[in-house]
Protein backbone atom coordinates (compact mmCIF):
# COMPACT_ATOMS: atom_id res chain seq x y z
CA UNK A 1 0.00 0.00 0.00
CA UNK A 2 1.96 3.16 -1.09
CA UNK A 3 0.21 5.52 1.45
CA UNK A 4 0.89 2.93 4.58
CA UNK A 5 2.86 5.59 6.46
CA UNK A 6 -0.03 8.07 6.25
CA UNK A 7 -2.47 5.75 7.00
CA UNK A 8 -0.87 4.76 9.71
CA UNK A 9 0.33 7.66 11.25
CA UNK A 10 -3.18 9.07 10.59
CA UNK A 11 -5.27 6.48 12.70
CA UNK A 12 -2.29 6.67 15.33
CA UNK A 13 -3.15 10.76 16.17
CA UNK A 14 -6.45 8.77 18.11
CA UNK A 15 -6.89 8.07 21.61
CA UNK A 16 -8.97 4.87 20.94
CA UNK A 17 -9.19 2.57 18.08
CA UNK A 18 -11.47 0.14 17.58
CA UNK A 19 -11.26 -2.63 14.96
CA UNK A 20 -14.01 -5.16 13.61
CA UNK A 21 -12.20 -8.58 14.67
CA UNK A 22 -8.99 -9.83 16.52
CA UNK A 23 -7.69 -10.31 13.34
CA UNK A 24 -7.82 -7.03 12.38
CA UNK A 25 -6.77 -5.77 15.01
CA UNK A 26 -3.54 -8.47 15.24
CA UNK A 27 -2.49 -7.39 11.79
CA UNK A 28 -2.56 -3.43 13.05
CA UNK A 29 -0.53 -4.36 15.74
CA UNK A 30 1.97 -6.08 13.69
CA UNK A 31 2.39 -3.41 11.26
CA UNK A 32 2.60 -0.26 14.22
CA UNK A 33 5.26 -2.61 15.52
CA UNK A 34 7.31 -3.40 12.16
CA UNK A 35 7.36 0.26 11.17
CA UNK A 36 7.60 2.31 14.02
CA UNK A 37 9.40 1.78 17.70
CA UNK A 38 6.45 1.47 19.71
CA UNK A 39 4.92 -0.60 22.99
CA UNK A 40 1.83 -2.63 23.85
CA UNK A 41 0.33 -3.96 26.77
CA UNK A 42 -1.97 -5.57 28.32
CA UNK A 43 -4.22 -8.00 26.51
CA UNK A 44 -8.08 -9.05 25.74
CA UNK A 45 -10.46 -6.56 24.71
CA UNK A 46 -7.83 -3.61 24.72
CA UNK A 47 -4.56 -3.30 24.32
CA UNK A 48 -2.61 -0.15 25.13
CA UNK A 49 -0.16 1.27 22.42
CA UNK A 50 2.44 3.29 23.64
CA UNK A 51 3.66 5.88 20.85
CA UNK A 52 7.10 7.30 21.26
CA UNK A 53 6.24 11.04 20.73
CA UNK A 54 7.33 14.20 22.87
CA UNK A 55 5.39 13.86 25.46
CA UNK A 56 4.59 9.85 24.96
CA UNK A 57 0.86 9.12 24.25
CA UNK A 58 -1.19 5.92 24.77
CA UNK A 59 -3.39 4.74 22.63
CA UNK A 60 -6.24 2.14 23.58
CA UNK A 61 -6.78 -0.57 20.76
CA UNK A 62 -9.54 -2.35 21.07
CA UNK A 63 -11.75 -5.08 19.08
CA UNK A 64 -15.55 -4.02 18.94
CA UNK A 65 -17.61 -5.72 15.90
CA UNK A 66 -20.38 -3.49 14.67
CA UNK A 67 -23.99 -4.90 15.40
CA UNK A 68 -27.21 -3.31 13.90
CA UNK A 69 -30.24 -2.57 15.49
CA UNK A 70 -31.95 -5.70 16.15
CA UNK A 71 -35.01 -4.71 17.35
CA UNK A 72 -35.92 -2.23 14.65
CA UNK A 73 -35.22 -4.62 11.91
CA UNK A 74 -36.41 -7.03 13.32
CA UNK A 75 -40.04 -5.24 14.43
CA UNK A 76 -40.13 -3.90 11.13
CA UNK A 77 -39.51 -7.37 9.48
CA UNK A 78 -42.94 -8.70 11.63
CA UNK A 79 -45.14 -5.27 10.49
CA UNK A 80 -48.02 -5.36 8.30
CA UNK A 81 -45.92 -3.34 5.48
CA UNK A 82 -43.48 -5.49 4.86
CA UNK A 83 -45.69 -9.02 5.19
CA UNK A 84 -47.32 -8.01 2.18
CA UNK A 85 -44.31 -6.98 0.27
CA UNK A 86 -42.64 -10.04 1.47
CA UNK A 87 -45.77 -12.24 -0.08
CA UNK A 88 -46.36 -10.14 -3.11
CA UNK A 89 -42.80 -11.06 -4.16
CA UNK A 90 -42.92 -14.80 -3.02
CA UNK A 91 -45.79 -15.05 -5.06
CA UNK A 92 -44.78 -13.77 -7.94
CA UNK A 93 -41.41 -15.80 -7.94
CA UNK A 94 -44.19 -18.82 -7.77
CA UNK A 95 -42.91 -20.53 -4.52
CA UNK A 96 -39.30 -21.01 -5.84
CA UNK A 97 -36.24 -21.39 -3.42
CA UNK A 98 -35.26 -18.03 -3.37
CA UNK A 99 -31.32 -17.04 -2.85
CA UNK A 100 -30.93 -13.79 -2.09
CA UNK A 101 -27.65 -11.69 -2.69
CA UNK A 102 -26.76 -7.74 -1.43
CA UNK A 103 -23.97 -6.21 -2.92
CA UNK A 104 -22.28 -3.23 -3.34
CA UNK A 105 -20.91 -2.83 -6.96
CA UNK A 106 -17.40 -3.46 -5.46
CA UNK A 107 -14.78 -5.74 -6.21
CA UNK A 108 -14.18 -6.90 -2.91
CA UNK A 109 -17.63 -8.27 -2.42
CA UNK A 110 -16.77 -11.00 -4.77
CA UNK A 111 -19.95 -11.06 -7.28
CA UNK A 112 -18.49 -12.63 -10.27
CA UNK A 113 -17.07 -15.50 -7.81
CA UNK A 114 -20.75 -15.61 -6.96
CA UNK A 115 -21.95 -16.05 -10.01
CA UNK A 116 -19.56 -18.96 -11.27
CA UNK A 117 -20.55 -20.58 -7.99
CA UNK A 118 -24.10 -20.67 -8.43
CA UNK A 119 -23.76 -21.71 -12.55
CA UNK A 120 -21.55 -24.15 -11.28
CA UNK A 121 -24.34 -25.29 -8.64
CA UNK A 122 -26.92 -25.24 -11.61
CA UNK A 123 -24.42 -27.53 -13.68
CA UNK A 124 -23.49 -30.12 -11.12
CA UNK A 125 -26.77 -30.73 -9.14
CA UNK A 126 -29.49 -30.59 -12.68
CA UNK A 127 -32.70 -31.22 -9.20
CA UNK A 128 -32.14 -27.40 -8.68
CA UNK A 129 -32.94 -25.95 -12.14
CA UNK A 130 -36.10 -24.43 -12.13
CA UNK A 131 -36.40 -24.46 -8.66
CA UNK A 132 -34.30 -21.93 -7.54
CA UNK A 133 -34.02 -18.38 -7.91
CA UNK A 134 -31.28 -16.14 -7.75
CA UNK A 135 -32.59 -12.65 -6.72
CA UNK A 136 -29.32 -10.41 -6.79
CA UNK A 137 -29.48 -6.68 -5.98
CA UNK A 138 -26.24 -4.90 -6.99
CA UNK A 139 -26.38 -0.73 -5.56
CA UNK A 140 -24.43 1.18 -7.97
CA UNK A 141 -21.64 2.45 -6.68
CA UNK A 142 -18.08 4.53 -7.94
CA UNK A 143 -19.37 4.46 -11.52
CA UNK A 144 -17.34 7.45 -12.42
CA UNK A 145 -14.52 4.75 -12.07
CA UNK A 146 -13.47 3.35 -14.71
CA UNK A 147 -12.64 -0.19 -12.67
CA UNK A 148 -16.20 -0.46 -11.38
CA UNK A 149 -18.27 0.17 -14.71
CA UNK A 150 -15.84 -2.89 -16.03
CA UNK A 151 -16.74 -4.64 -13.17
CA UNK A 152 -20.46 -4.00 -13.73
CA UNK A 153 -20.04 -4.84 -17.35
CA UNK A 154 -18.24 -8.47 -15.95
CA UNK A 155 -21.31 -9.24 -13.78
CA UNK A 156 -24.09 -8.13 -16.57
CA UNK A 157 -22.00 -10.36 -19.25
CA UNK A 158 -21.80 -13.39 -16.59
CA UNK A 159 -25.52 -13.25 -15.80
CA UNK A 160 -26.51 -12.66 -19.30
CA UNK A 161 -24.47 -15.94 -20.09
CA UNK A 162 -25.99 -17.97 -16.85
CA UNK A 163 -29.48 -17.27 -17.95
CA UNK A 164 -28.71 -18.31 -21.42
CA UNK A 165 -27.60 -21.24 -20.93
CA UNK A 166 -30.35 -22.21 -18.07
CA UNK A 167 -33.89 -20.46 -18.86
CA UNK A 168 -36.72 -22.48 -18.97
CA UNK A 169 -40.17 -21.23 -20.28
CA UNK A 170 -41.43 -20.03 -17.05
CA UNK A 171 -38.32 -20.19 -15.30
CA UNK A 172 -35.26 -17.44 -15.53
CA UNK A 173 -32.19 -19.18 -12.48
CA UNK A 174 -31.21 -14.91 -12.04
CA UNK A 175 -33.28 -12.02 -11.35
CA UNK A 176 -30.82 -9.48 -11.51
CA UNK A 177 -31.29 -5.59 -10.09
CA UNK A 178 -28.91 -2.71 -9.97
CA UNK A 179 -30.65 -0.01 -7.74
CA UNK A 180 -30.61 0.69 -4.18
CA UNK A 181 -33.50 -0.06 -2.12
CA UNK A 182 -35.53 1.59 0.35
CA UNK A 183 -35.39 -0.30 3.75
CA UNK A 184 -38.80 -1.67 3.97
CA UNK A 185 -38.29 -2.88 0.78
CA UNK A 186 -35.08 -4.67 1.35
CA UNK A 187 -36.26 -6.39 4.81
CA UNK A 188 -39.31 -7.74 2.90
CA UNK A 189 -36.16 -9.63 0.52
CA UNK A 190 -34.58 -10.49 3.73
CA UNK A 191 -38.13 -12.19 4.93
CA UNK A 192 -38.76 -14.08 1.92
CA UNK A 193 -35.20 -15.42 1.00
CA UNK A 194 -35.08 -18.92 1.58
CA UNK A 195 -30.96 -18.62 1.54
CA UNK A 196 -28.97 -15.48 1.72
CA UNK A 197 -25.65 -15.87 -0.27
CA UNK A 198 -22.86 -13.76 0.79
CA UNK A 199 -19.65 -14.71 -0.42
CA UNK A 200 -17.20 -10.97 -0.13
CA UNK A 201 -13.30 -11.46 -0.91
CA UNK A 202 -13.21 -9.57 1.92
CA UNK A 203 -15.55 -7.72 4.17
CA UNK A 204 -15.29 -5.57 7.41
CA UNK A 205 -18.33 -6.92 8.84
CA UNK A 206 -21.02 -7.24 6.25
CA UNK A 207 -23.83 -5.32 7.82
CA UNK A 208 -26.37 -7.71 5.26
CA UNK A 209 -25.77 -10.60 6.68
CA UNK A 210 -26.82 -9.50 10.42
CA UNK A 211 -29.81 -7.92 9.23
CA UNK A 212 -31.08 -11.22 7.02
CA UNK A 213 -31.17 -13.01 10.63
CA UNK A 214 -32.88 -9.85 12.31
CA UNK A 215 -35.46 -10.21 9.36
CA UNK A 216 -35.84 -14.01 9.31
CA UNK A 217 -38.42 -14.38 11.95
CA UNK A 218 -39.83 -17.43 11.19
CA UNK A 219 -36.28 -18.95 11.71
CA UNK A 220 -36.18 -20.73 8.60
CA UNK A 221 -33.30 -18.78 6.02
CA UNK A 222 -30.11 -20.49 5.90
CA UNK A 223 -26.71 -18.15 5.99
CA UNK A 224 -24.45 -19.17 3.49
CA UNK A 225 -21.71 -16.43 4.22
CA UNK A 226 -17.92 -15.83 3.30
CA UNK A 227 -15.19 -16.72 6.01
CA UNK A 228 -13.30 -13.34 4.65
CA UNK A 229 -16.35 -11.38 6.13
CA UNK A 230 -15.92 -9.65 9.74
CA UNK A 231 -19.06 -11.04 10.72
CA UNK A 232 -17.81 -14.97 10.47
CA UNK A 233 -15.82 -14.57 13.12
CA UNK A 234 -19.02 -14.16 15.36
CA UNK A 235 -21.53 -16.15 13.13
CA UNK A 236 -19.17 -19.15 12.41
CA UNK A 237 -21.06 -21.57 14.50
CA UNK A 238 -24.18 -21.33 12.69
CA UNK A 239 -23.59 -20.14 8.94
CA UNK A 240 -22.75 -22.01 6.34
CA UNK A 241 -19.04 -20.67 6.04
CA UNK A 242 -17.74 -20.44 2.74
CA UNK A 243 -14.29 -19.64 0.87
CA UNK A 244 -15.41 -17.71 -2.33
CA UNK A 245 -12.13 -18.72 -4.24
CA UNK A 246 -13.41 -22.07 -3.79
CA UNK A 247 -16.38 -22.45 -6.71
CA UNK A 248 -17.11 -26.04 -5.92
CA UNK A 249 -17.49 -25.34 -1.75
CA UNK A 250 -19.84 -22.44 -2.69
CA UNK A 251 -21.69 -24.69 -4.73
CA UNK A 252 -22.04 -27.52 -2.48
CA UNK A 253 -23.06 -25.40 -0.06
CA UNK A 254 -25.63 -23.59 -2.11
CA UNK A 255 -26.86 -27.19 -2.47
CA UNK A 256 -26.77 -28.13 1.01
CA UNK A 257 -28.92 -25.29 2.06
CA UNK A 258 -31.19 -26.17 -0.63
CA UNK A 259 -31.49 -29.47 1.15
CA UNK A 260 -31.02 -28.17 4.51
CA UNK A 261 -34.25 -30.36 6.65
CA UNK A 262 -36.40 -27.56 8.33
CA UNK A 263 -35.21 -28.40 12.37
CA UNK A 264 -31.40 -27.90 10.92
CA UNK A 265 -32.30 -24.13 9.43
CA UNK A 266 -34.58 -23.54 12.54
CA UNK A 267 -31.57 -24.10 15.06
CA UNK A 268 -29.06 -22.56 12.85
CA UNK A 269 -31.27 -19.53 12.32
CA UNK A 270 -32.18 -19.21 16.00
CA UNK A 271 -28.51 -19.17 17.11
CA UNK A 272 -27.61 -16.69 14.42
CA UNK A 273 -30.69 -14.38 15.60
CA UNK A 274 -29.09 -14.57 19.33
CA UNK A 275 -25.87 -13.83 18.37
CA UNK A 276 -26.92 -10.97 16.19
CA UNK A 277 -29.23 -10.06 18.83
CA UNK A 278 -26.90 -9.72 21.87
CA UNK A 279 -24.03 -8.39 19.82
CA UNK A 280 -26.56 -5.38 18.71
CA UNK A 281 -25.06 -2.11 17.87
CA UNK A 282 -26.16 -0.67 21.38
CA UNK A 283 -23.89 -3.38 23.09
CA UNK A 284 -21.08 -2.11 20.35
CA UNK A 285 -21.07 1.43 21.45
CA UNK A 286 -21.26 0.20 25.13
CA UNK A 287 -18.02 -1.65 24.69
CA UNK A 288 -16.39 0.95 22.67
CA UNK A 289 -17.75 3.79 25.06
CA UNK A 290 -15.84 1.79 27.95
CA UNK A 291 -12.70 1.98 26.25
CA UNK A 292 -12.63 5.36 25.96
CA UNK A 293 -13.08 6.27 29.53
CA UNK A 294 -10.73 2.66 30.17
CA UNK A 295 -13.38 1.47 32.48
CA UNK A 296 -13.46 -2.57 33.01
CA UNK A 297 -14.35 -3.40 29.54
CA UNK A 298 -14.03 -7.69 30.74
CA UNK A 299 -17.72 -7.72 30.08
CA UNK A 300 -17.60 -7.57 26.36
CA UNK A 301 -15.91 -10.65 25.28
CA UNK A 302 -13.94 -10.80 22.49
CA UNK A 303 -15.00 -13.14 19.85
CA UNK A 304 -11.86 -14.95 18.45
CA UNK A 305 -11.08 -15.46 14.78
CA UNK A 306 -12.69 -18.40 12.34
CA UNK A 307 -9.78 -20.07 12.09
CA UNK A 308 -10.46 -23.03 8.66
CA UNK A 309 -9.73 -26.77 9.41
CA UNK A 310 -8.79 -29.50 7.30
CA UNK A 311 -11.41 -31.36 5.65
CA UNK A 312 -13.94 -29.02 6.88
CA UNK A 313 -16.27 -27.71 4.16
N1 LIG B 1 -28.47 -1.17 1.90
C1 LIG B 1 -29.50 -0.29 1.62
N2 LIG B 1 -30.14 -0.36 0.42
C2 LIG B 1 -29.80 -1.28 -0.51
C3 LIG B 1 -28.78 -2.20 -0.21
C4 LIG B 1 -28.12 -2.12 1.01
O1 LIG B 1 -29.84 0.54 2.45
O2 LIG B 1 -30.41 -1.32 -1.59
C5 LIG B 1 -27.77 -1.08 3.19
C6 LIG B 1 -27.90 -2.35 4.01
O3 LIG B 1 -29.10 -2.32 4.74
C7 LIG B 1 -26.65 -2.33 4.87
C8 LIG B 1 -25.67 -1.49 4.05
O4 LIG B 1 -26.38 -0.91 2.98
O5 LIG B 1 -26.90 -1.68 6.09
C9 LIG B 1 -24.53 -2.33 3.49
O6 LIG B 1 -23.63 -2.62 4.49
P1 LIG B 1 -22.57 -3.80 4.40
O7 LIG B 1 -21.74 -3.77 5.65
O8 LIG B 1 -23.25 -5.12 4.15
O9 LIG B 1 -21.71 -3.50 3.11
P2 LIG B 1 -20.93 -2.18 2.60
O10 LIG B 1 -21.73 -1.72 1.42
O11 LIG B 1 -20.90 -1.21 3.73
O12 LIG B 1 -19.58 -2.67 2.19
Amino acid sequence: MPWRFEILKSLLEFDSLGFQTVRDRRNFLQCVRTLYDVHTSGSGAVINLRVPTEPAREISVGCFPIGIDYDYVSNLAESREVHAEAARLQASLNGRTIILGVDRLDYTKGLPNKLEAFADALRRYPELRRRVTLVQHVVPSRLDIPDYHRLRQEIEQLISNINGEYTQAGWVPIHYMFHSLDQASLIAYYQMADIALITPLKDGMNLVAKEYCASQTTNDGVLILSEFAGAAAQLQSAALLVNPYNIQDVADSIYRAFEMSQKERKERMQRLRRIVKYHDVFHWADSFLASFTRRNVSHFPMVGDYIPREGQT
